[in-house]
């Protein structure tokens, strides 16, 4: 009689709940179990930096049912804490060991730190998960001045919501604007000045915290520049580290995050990653990277999960991404690089815009506010490598989804 295949996904969140699902979808008829440190059944990380309302009950990813449905064991409020491959077994802290055939670590990433004094006083936050929410929650309705470290999209979206209840907001950003990275120093600059300066946020960029000051909750943060700014909370957003040390215990090839091949597969034939925490050859850029976006972690996800019921599958979408900020969604498919040409095409509203980066006569990313159609049509217009030129990009006569079918 043949033995029922047990498989075990460490991370309960966009990477690993797609993964058993589609684990399931592609014939896995073996256990599935999905082991979580957080005690909520697993729920959506992107509304937690949009509104900080309503953070009763987060969002569910799937409903409850679904994993009954399909046999899939959510185990939570216990964390991994080892992977014993010559046993098979991964250790929980409530003392079980999970007897597993194969492993998926979806385990995300956590908020960098900054290692500086202070850290560690009152009312200095992080945001990953949904206490951090609420607890951010709870500081905006506090008010006072709010010093958010770090000017990316999360830090950006909690400005947002700050300076819409009134708050005082000050952003502190090491490079010479905030999204210069993500976005370029063309839209970055747009971004900064049309949603963040003229609703009243200090941005102060090319510096740095030194030091958070008070006691027991902090009052003031001290920047490198000698600048001292008075504060009654303080955000830190200022990147993220892989969630990598149970692979690395077990031996297996980390480098900034958990390293695989195309299909989700480590060094270590037991063990999978998938999602923020993989480290793999994005078949877009066709460069290895970790990418920190909810939609690719799904998409990521699945793929691998298929691979582990069997199949031969790898995610070729294009990336994804989404901020919501003042109202307006900033949508961005593909991924820029330095030396692209930014190009840029007013809408007829003159609200919103689109910006296209090419590379040669090829597009290679696209973004927009508030522009959800136009912006999908450019999607196969970056897969399908499409010849465009940069004043057709830029004349709002020139429909984007016609090019997609014309030749130039
Ligand atoms: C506030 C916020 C807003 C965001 N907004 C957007 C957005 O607007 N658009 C967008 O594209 N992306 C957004 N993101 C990014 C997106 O949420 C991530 O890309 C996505 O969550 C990654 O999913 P993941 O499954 O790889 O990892 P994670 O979501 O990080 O989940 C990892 C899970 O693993 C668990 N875990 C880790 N170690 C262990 C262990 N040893 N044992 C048991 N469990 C463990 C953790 O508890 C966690 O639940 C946002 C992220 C945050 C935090």
């Amino acid at each position: 009689m043949s033995r029922t295949l047990h498989h075990v996904i460490i991370g309960g969140s966009a990477a690993g709940v797609a993964a058993a699902f589609s684990m399931r979808a592609s014939g896995f008829e073996g256990r599935i179990t999905i082991v979580d440190a957080g005690t909520d059944e697993p729920y959506e990380r992107p509304p937690l930096s949009k509104t900080f309302e309503d953070l009763g009950t987060p969002r569910p990813i799937v409903p409850s049912e679904s994993y009954v449905d399909h046999g899939i064991d959510l185990v939570l409020g216990v964390r991994a804490t080892v992977l014993d491959e010559q046993r098979h077994r991964v250790r929980l802290d409530n003392g079980e060991d999970l007897f597993a055939d194969a492993v998926l670590l979806a385990t995300g990433v956590s908020p960098r730190r900054l290692g500086i004094a202070g850290e560690d006083l009152g009312n200095v936050l992080g945001l990953r998960d949904i206490h951090d929410a609420r607890a951010m929650s709870d500081r905006l309705d506090a008010g006072g001045h709010l010093v958010i470290i770090g000017g990316g999209f999360i830090g950006l979206e909690a400005a947002a919501v700050a300076r819409r209840r009134g708050l005082d907001v000050t952003v502190v950003e090491a490079m010479p604007m905030p999204l210069i990275g993500v976005l370029g120093t063309g839209l970055a600059a747009i971004i900064m000045q049309r949603m963040h300066t003229s609703e009243g946020v200090r941005i102060l960029t090319g510096r740095t915290a030194m030091e958070f000051r008070g006691g027991p909750e902090v009052e003031e943060v001290l920047l490198d520049d000698g600048t001292r700014l008075e504060a009654a909370t303080v955000l830190v957003g200022c990147g993220v580290a892989p969630n990598d040390r149970l692979a690395r215990e077990a031996g297996v090839h980390t480098d900034a995050g958990i390293v695989t091949d195309d299909h989700g597969r480590t060094s270590n034939r037991w063990i999978w990653a998938a999602g923020d925490v993989a480290n793999y050859v994005s078949p877009y850029t066709g460069r290895r990277q970790r990418i920190e976006h909810w939609d690719v972690a799904q998409r990521h996800g699945t793929a691998v999960g298929a691979n582990m019921a069997g199949l031969q599958v790898i995610n070729t979408e294009t990336p994804y991404f989404w901020s919501d900020q003042y109202g307006k969604r900033l949508q961005m498919y593909g991924r820029a690089e330095a030396g692209d040409r930014l190009v840029m095409r007013s809408t007829p509203s003159g609200d919103g815009f689109l910006a296209f980066w090419l590379r040669g006569d090829r597009l290679v990313a696209s973004a927009g506010i508030d522009q959800p159609k136009e912006l999908r049509a450019t999607k196969p217009l970056i897969e399908n490598r499409v010849p465009v030129r940069a004043a057709q990009l830029a004349d709002p006569a020139v429909s984007l989804r016609r090019l997609g079918r014309t030749r130039v």
